[in-house]
Protein backbone atom coordinates (compact mmCIF):
# COMPACT_ATOMS: atom_id res chain seq x y z
CA UNK A 1 0.00 0.00 0.00
CA UNK A 2 1.64 3.25 -0.84
CA UNK A 3 0.17 7.08 -0.16
CA UNK A 4 -0.60 9.51 -2.69
CA UNK A 5 2.46 11.73 -1.22
CA UNK A 6 4.92 8.46 -1.80
CA UNK A 7 3.82 8.42 -5.27
CA UNK A 8 4.20 12.52 -5.61
CA UNK A 9 7.49 12.02 -3.68
CA UNK A 10 9.15 9.12 -6.08
CA UNK A 11 8.15 10.68 -9.49
CA UNK A 12 9.90 13.61 -7.90
CA UNK A 13 13.01 11.49 -7.60
CA UNK A 14 12.84 9.89 -10.81
CA UNK A 15 12.61 13.20 -12.46
CA UNK A 16 15.71 14.14 -11.01
CA UNK A 17 17.16 10.73 -11.84
CA UNK A 18 16.36 10.84 -15.19
CA UNK A 19 17.57 14.68 -15.86
CA UNK A 20 19.73 15.39 -13.20
CA UNK A 21 20.23 19.37 -12.16
CA UNK A 22 24.05 20.29 -12.39
CA UNK A 23 25.55 17.57 -14.00
CA UNK A 24 27.38 19.85 -16.38
CA UNK A 25 30.68 19.66 -16.12
CA UNK A 26 32.35 23.09 -14.52
CA UNK A 27 35.34 24.12 -16.54
CA UNK A 28 38.33 25.10 -13.50
CA UNK A 29 35.96 24.38 -10.70
CA UNK A 30 37.55 25.93 -7.77
CA UNK A 31 37.23 23.32 -5.45
CA UNK A 32 36.09 19.33 -6.04
CA UNK A 33 36.13 16.51 -3.97
CA UNK A 34 34.36 12.78 -5.27
CA UNK A 35 32.46 10.42 -2.96
CA UNK A 36 31.92 6.93 -2.62
CA UNK A 37 29.18 4.59 -1.13
CA UNK A 38 30.77 1.29 -1.46
CA UNK A 39 27.23 0.16 0.33
CA UNK A 40 25.46 0.47 -2.70
CA UNK A 41 28.27 1.31 -5.13
CA UNK A 42 27.56 5.05 -5.71
CA UNK A 43 30.22 7.42 -6.99
CA UNK A 44 29.95 11.56 -7.04
CA UNK A 45 31.78 14.39 -8.15
CA UNK A 46 30.75 17.68 -6.63
CA UNK A 47 32.56 20.54 -8.06
CA UNK A 48 31.92 24.48 -7.02
CA UNK A 49 32.67 27.69 -8.64
CA UNK A 50 32.70 30.34 -5.28
CA UNK A 51 32.48 33.90 -6.17
CA UNK A 52 32.54 36.49 -3.30
CA UNK A 53 30.95 34.15 -0.41
CA UNK A 54 28.07 32.90 -2.61
CA UNK A 55 28.67 29.73 -5.08
CA UNK A 56 28.38 30.68 -8.26
CA UNK A 57 27.63 27.60 -10.29
CA UNK A 58 27.83 23.79 -8.87
CA UNK A 59 28.13 20.42 -10.71
CA UNK A 60 27.04 16.97 -9.71
CA UNK A 61 28.08 14.06 -11.97
CA UNK A 62 27.08 11.18 -10.00
CA UNK A 63 27.21 7.23 -11.25
CA UNK A 64 24.44 5.19 -8.80
CA UNK A 65 21.07 4.56 -8.15
CA UNK A 66 18.25 6.72 -8.43
CA UNK A 67 18.30 7.97 -4.97
CA UNK A 68 21.79 8.98 -5.06
CA UNK A 69 21.53 10.74 -8.12
CA UNK A 70 18.08 12.22 -7.44
CA UNK A 71 20.13 13.92 -3.76
CA UNK A 72 22.84 14.94 -5.91
CA UNK A 73 20.28 16.72 -8.21
CA UNK A 74 18.53 18.49 -5.85
CA UNK A 75 21.43 19.52 -4.27
CA UNK A 76 23.01 21.15 -7.26
CA UNK A 77 19.38 23.09 -7.81
CA UNK A 78 19.79 23.67 -4.15
CA UNK A 79 22.43 25.07 -3.25
CA UNK A 80 23.49 27.60 -6.57
CA UNK A 81 23.13 31.25 -6.09
CA UNK A 82 23.63 30.85 -2.28
CA UNK A 83 26.20 32.14 0.16
CA UNK A 84 28.22 29.92 1.61
CA UNK A 85 26.55 30.29 5.12
CA UNK A 86 23.12 29.26 4.01
CA UNK A 87 24.40 26.43 1.70
CA UNK A 88 26.61 25.11 5.43
CA UNK A 89 23.29 25.61 7.24
CA UNK A 90 20.93 23.55 4.06
CA UNK A 91 23.71 21.06 4.04
CA UNK A 92 23.60 20.18 7.88
CA UNK A 93 19.78 20.66 7.73
CA UNK A 94 19.68 17.92 5.07
CA UNK A 95 22.24 16.31 6.94
CA UNK A 96 20.25 15.71 10.15
CA UNK A 97 16.82 15.19 8.26
CA UNK A 98 18.32 12.42 6.36
CA UNK A 99 19.81 10.97 9.98
CA UNK A 100 15.92 10.95 10.86
CA UNK A 101 15.78 14.26 13.31
CA UNK A 102 13.14 16.30 12.48
CA UNK A 103 14.12 19.67 11.10
CA UNK A 104 12.20 22.72 9.93
CA UNK A 105 12.52 22.89 6.49
CA UNK A 106 12.75 26.73 4.95
CA UNK A 107 10.54 27.12 1.54
CA UNK A 108 13.68 27.71 -0.82
CA UNK A 109 14.96 23.95 0.32
CA UNK A 110 12.22 22.93 -3.08
CA UNK A 111 11.99 19.83 -3.54
CA UNK A 112 14.81 18.35 -0.87
CA UNK A 113 11.58 17.74 1.39
CA UNK A 114 11.39 14.59 -0.58
CA UNK A 115 14.70 13.25 1.04
CA UNK A 116 12.57 12.89 4.37
CA UNK A 117 10.59 9.90 2.70
CA UNK A 118 13.96 8.25 2.54
CA UNK A 119 14.13 7.71 6.44
CA UNK A 120 11.60 4.53 5.12
CA UNK A 121 14.36 2.62 3.70
CA UNK A 122 17.67 2.54 6.06
CA UNK A 123 19.83 1.15 3.26
CA UNK A 124 19.08 4.16 1.27
CA UNK A 125 19.96 6.76 3.73
CA UNK A 126 23.75 6.34 2.61
CA UNK A 127 22.66 7.21 -0.66
CA UNK A 128 20.72 10.44 0.13
CA UNK A 129 23.82 11.39 2.62
CA UNK A 130 26.49 10.84 -0.46
CA UNK A 131 26.16 14.23 -1.89
CA UNK A 132 26.01 16.38 1.36
CA UNK A 133 28.77 14.56 2.63
CA UNK A 134 30.96 14.90 0.01
CA UNK A 135 29.70 18.46 -0.47
CA UNK A 136 30.24 19.60 3.08
CA UNK A 137 34.25 18.34 2.42
CA UNK A 138 33.97 20.46 -0.20
CA UNK A 139 33.01 23.47 1.87
CA UNK A 140 35.41 22.54 5.05
CA UNK A 141 38.30 22.69 2.58
CA UNK A 142 37.40 25.79 1.04
CA UNK A 143 37.79 27.16 4.61
CA UNK A 144 41.01 25.35 5.66
CA UNK A 145 42.22 26.81 2.08
CA UNK A 146 41.31 30.48 3.02
CA UNK A 147 43.16 29.44 6.93
CA UNK A 148 46.64 28.21 5.21
CA UNK A 149 46.04 31.58 3.08
CA UNK A 150 45.82 33.68 5.84
CA UNK A 151 48.37 32.22 8.04
CA UNK A 152 50.94 32.21 5.24
CA UNK A 153 51.09 36.01 4.62
CA UNK A 154 50.96 36.23 8.36
ZN1 LIG B 1 22.70 4.08 -3.83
Amino acid sequence: MSEPLDELYREIIMDHYHSPRGAKKLDNPDISNEGKNPSCGDEIEVALKVGDKTIDDVSVACKGCAISVASGSMLAEAIKGKSLEEVKKIASTVREMLKGNQVELSEEMGDLEVLRSVNKFPVRVKCALLSWTTLIDCLESLENEKKTKTSTTE
